[in-house]
């Protein structure tokens, strides 16, 4: 049973919170403004920068009871996702300074009753067995480096999270599963049907220890190298995906339901992220209206 759609914050600058307001009105609430109306989104995953608490507060002061803040996202570890090595790197290490240390992020998000937090399974692994999870927390996993390989290093982990008394789960990202050079390289749609077949297997040659939550992450936008392929001209591709997604959704791949849906609507610019503007504003509002549509059609929102 999906109980939950969410959006990622980074939609309308990573820094959401601070940069909640542009010109006066609400970044995030001009681009959800369908779907928040329809009360189709249960609320948003938050990125987990520095400053966190100040920023959760002045969510909730914009937002009140019509979009929650259901989990925070902190760092991802400094491994490069795959593509260009050096340059994500760089901007992986850039930002995971930018975010509020682990240890810490678990710490403070203790008092906070129904907000999850979220980690990629690098930064989890290694040194990270030394942390302490606050109990009860809902902790999330996501894949981080390409392949299904990756994939299944990420349900080890959330079981022995697990074995430990953590209340983990498992998040599919499943641009980084395919990897940017095959987002890329035009080669898209043969890439995502074999995506299907090899979860699918996944599925029936990897069986959990015991049942774990699922969710899934659905980027789109037109950083080409972190994003599905969801703005084609025709909506063919878009269909295709939304509806393989729906499939995900009722278990077809996880073999039980999928918990959340984290969808995340990226900018045009990684510069966008930390400085919005009216006209990124206006292109991501475009952008999710087809998308919000075609979801809706997909049985996936609404
Ligand atoms: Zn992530």
């Amino acid at each position: 049973m999906l109980r939950s759609v969410e959006f990622s914050t980074d939609a309308a600058g990573a820094a959401a919170g601070t940069l909640l307001n542009l010109n006066g009105y609400s970044v995030l609430g001009e681009i959800y403004k369908p779907a928040i109306a329809d009360g189709c989104i249960n609320g948003v995953e938050m990125i987990g920068l520095r400053g966190l608490p100040q920023r959760m507060e002045e969510f909730k002061r914009s937002f009140g009871d019509r979009l929650e803040i259901r989990c925070v996202h902190g760092r991802t570890g400094n491994l490069p996702t795959s593509g260009d090595r050096s340059k994500t790197r760089i901007i992986l290490q850039t930002a995971n300074t930018l975010m509020v240390p682990t240890q810490e992020l678990l710490n403070g998000i203790k008092g906070y009753k129904d907000v999850a937090v979220l980690f990629h399974r690098p930064e989890l692994d290694g040194s990270g067995s030394k942390l302490i999870f606050p109990e009860n927390k809902r902790v999330w996993v996501e894949n981080h480096t390409e392949g299904i390989p990756e994939l299944k290093e990420t349900v080890v982990l959330v079981e022995d999270l697990r074995e430990r008394g953590v209340n983990a789960g498992v998040i599919i990202d499943f641009c980084h599963v395919i990897g940017s050079v095959d987002l890329q390289n035009g080669r898209f749609p043969d890439r995502w049907r074999n995506l299907m077949d090899q979860l699918k297997n996944f599925r029936k040659e990897f069986k959990p220890r015991e049942p774990i939550p699922w969710g899934i992450h659905v980027a789109w936008g037109t950083e080409p190298s972190d994003s599905l392929p969801l703005t084609d001209k025709t909506g063919k591709v878009r269909q295709e995906i939304l509806d393989d997604i729906a499939v995900v959704i009722d278990g077809e791949i996880t073999g039980m339901p999928i918990e959340r849906v984290v969808f995340e609507c990226q900018s045009e610019k990684v510069a966008d992220l930390f400085i919005p503007n009216k006209a990124t504003v206006g292109q991501l509002t475009d952008r999710f209206g087809v998308i919000y549509e075609d979801c809706q059609e997909a049985g996936i929102l609404g």
